[in-house]
């Protein structure tokens, strides 16, 4: 079975825990990560390419809450692409009750070897989860894929400042020892080959709102029909952990959307 790397809330030793649980818990929840329908729209606002034939890949959909919003937003084909089937599973009925079966369609693939040729895109999207094959080394070989003038949006975890309070840092050195400040992290965009075409901060209720609010009730439900398993209690103990942290130093860290144009 797949393997997901986690913290324990005692932030000392790394746990491995089984996938299967993870993917359950999150498929219960609106999102598997901080966004909003309002971001989504307004990140889309900064493409300009897009016509009825325009072929897009929201990479990481996850259970597809921004593919629909995607697809509710513009004219072209859209392939939801994740690695877990539970998840696309999800898209796909989602996708048949808002009647969009002509123009988006959920594949089970990962991010590592996507299922496209080269220039065959017109935009990649990817919310909250470039960071599962890094940043840099996502924009450069997604770039393979996208015609020249196609357009890429992302977002990321960054750094708001240049130093952190420690406690915040050593999570996500841990975490993701990928995450860098907004300056760098454009750079690294425009060495991978694209224009910067704009960035933005995601607004706090991303996470508040979207991603935390129903996280509770959720937890309470799946530690209920998993009681007694420690790995589930070990994984939600995690979660509180991070919403703890978030609210502690929201000041230091945030989703930023990355939208580049490929040259
Ligand atoms: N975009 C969704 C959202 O914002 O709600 C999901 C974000 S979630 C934090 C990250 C997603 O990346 C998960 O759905 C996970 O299954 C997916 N993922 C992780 N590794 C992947 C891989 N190698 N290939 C494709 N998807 C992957």
């Amino acid at each position: 079975t797949l393997k997901f790397k986690i913290m324990s809330n005692d932030n000392k030793s790394i746990h491995e825990f089984d996938f299967n649980l993870i993917c359950e818990y999150f498929s219960s929840v609106e999102r598997q990560g901080p966004g909003s329908p309002e971001v989504t729209i307004k990140a889309l606002g900064f493409i300009d390419n897009l016509h009825s034939n325009s072929k897009i890949a929201d990479i990481g959909c996850g259970t597809g809450g921004q593919t629909i919003v995607l697809a509710e937003n513009t004219s072209g084909y859209i392939a939801g692409i994740d690695l877990f089937p539970l998840f696309i599973n999800l898209l796909s009925e989602n996708v048949k009750q808002k009647r969009l079966e002509g123009r988006v369609k959920g594949v089970v693939a990962s991010m590592e070897e996507l299922p496209f040729e080269p220039e065959d895109l017109d935009l990649i999207w990817s919310e909250g989860a470039i960071y599962n094959i890094g940043f840099e080394r996502g924009l450069k070989e997604w770039s393979n894929f996208l015609k020249k003038g196609g357009y890429i949006a992302v977002s990321e975890v960054s750094w708001y400042t240049e130093k952190r309070p420690k406690e915040i840092e050593d999570f996500w050195m841990d975490a993701y020892p990928g995450i860098d400040t907004i300056p760098n992290k454009i750079a690294q965009m425009q060495h991978a080959g694209y224009v910067p075409v704009a960035s933005f901060i995601l607004p706090e209720n991303c996470w508040t709102e979207h991603f935390y609010a129903p996280q509770p009730e959720a937890e309470k439900i799946f530690l209920k029909k998993h009681a007694g398993n420690r790995l589930a209690e070990e994984f939600v103990a995690n979660q509180r952990h991070e919403r703890q942290l978030y609210h502690q130093y929201k000041d230091y860290y945030g989703y930023v959307f990355y939208i580049g144009k490929k040259i």
